[in-house]
């Protein structure tokens, strides 16, 4: 299949602050196959939104190289961006706040249509709006109504067809389903998986919820205070994890069966700040494992079985292997 976005080369993104550099994106690598989904989960903070921004290039990268199907896309000048950019789209988390209420259905649908003039007139533009529609299940009456008329699925699915309008290869999707109501979420998982499969979409789903991007991703990746501690597909993830915050993460899922045992891991202790990082383990003030080591080196992502790579001084000592 090949690989749509590979970022290498420790890709970093840091913000100025009064009191000092916000590490957001603290060295990051990894790749993903074309028409597989990379999902990235961890806390608020944990840079993971930011991430994806880089990668898109709305944000500037301070360090690192992002390459979209093999090309080097990290220094490209606003032109040849424009161009790339038309391949790689994002769908934003609260639908509402992302949509201009003040346009309609189809006028927000052909936004990114109009900038890229891919349509020569406006019958064939027309055409375009309701095939979207149709894709995304949004009934064609609806064309002329406004965001704030709809209920939040409706307006999820507009920012869908949105981020379809210019048959994107890559989509990068920022807690899609967060603001959603159960019910709602498990439709637009389904519908995403569906227009991956009809289409052939990349994704990076970003989100902070692990039984969410279970049932989407091909591989996981889980960040905490702007590193990937643990990465490996994601039947593996949910079969053997390693990394303490990964076992924190996986405990906190809640389980059907409310007779089964639940062992919740229940994080104490402050989260470091990302602003000038002190070295070591980021995870360090939080981990019950912790040793002296582990606040003086940073643990490097190694991998400690095949596919399954871990960020962690003492993972053999506390899985035992
Ligand atoms: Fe915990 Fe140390 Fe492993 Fe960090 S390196 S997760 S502090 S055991």
């Amino acid at each position: 299949m090949g690989t749509m976005v590979e970022v290498r080369r420790d890709l970093k993104k840091y913000f100025k602050t009064p009191k000092g550099l916000l590490h957001a994106v603290d060295g990051i690598n990894f790749e993903i196959e074309k028409g597989k989904t990379l999902g990235i989960v961890g806390e608020s903070g944990c840079g993971k939104s930011t991430l994806g921004r880089v990668i898109l290039r709305l944000l500037e990268p301070t360090d690192g190289e992002i390459f979209f199907e093999g090309n080097d896309i990290t220094d490209i000048d606003s032109s040849t961006l424009k161009k790339v950019r038309k391949d790689m789209q994002m769908i934003f988390q609260d639908p509402f706040s992302s949509l201009n209420p003040r346009i309609t259905v189809s006028e927000i649908i052909s936004e990114p249509i109009h900038i890229y003039r891919t349509c020569k007139d406006s019958k064939e533009l027309g055409k375009k709006v309701t095939e979207l529609m149709d894709t995304v299940g949004l009934a064609r009456r609806l064309q002329n109504t406004y965001p704030h008329e709809l209920d939040g699925g409706r307006r999820q699915r507009i920012g869908i067809a949105r981020a379809l309008a210019l048959n994107p290869k890559f989509i990068v999707c920022d807690e899609p389903v967060s603001s959603l109501d159960v019910s709602i979420q498990a439709q637009i998982l389904n519908l995403m998986m569906d227009l991956q499969d009809e289409k052939k979409l990349t994704y990076m789903f970003i989100t902070h919820n692990l039984s969410v991007v279970k049932h989407i991703s091909d591989d996981i990746g889980v960040m905490y205070l702007g590193n990937m501690v643990e990465k490996c597909p994601s039947d593996m993830l949910f079969e053997r994890n390693y990394h303490p915050y990964t076992k924190a993460l996986l405990s906190a899922i809640p389980k059907v069966n409310i007779d089964a045992p639940r062992n919740r891991i229940l994080l104490k202790g402050e989260i470091s700040s990302p602003i000038n990082p002190k070295p070591g383990c980021r995870f360090a003030p939080r981990c019950i494992y912790a040793k002296p080591e582990c606040f003086n080196n940073q643990p490097e992502l190694l991998e400690i079985e095949q596919e399954h790579f871990v960020a962690c001084h003492l993972v053999g000592e506390i899985n035992n292997i």
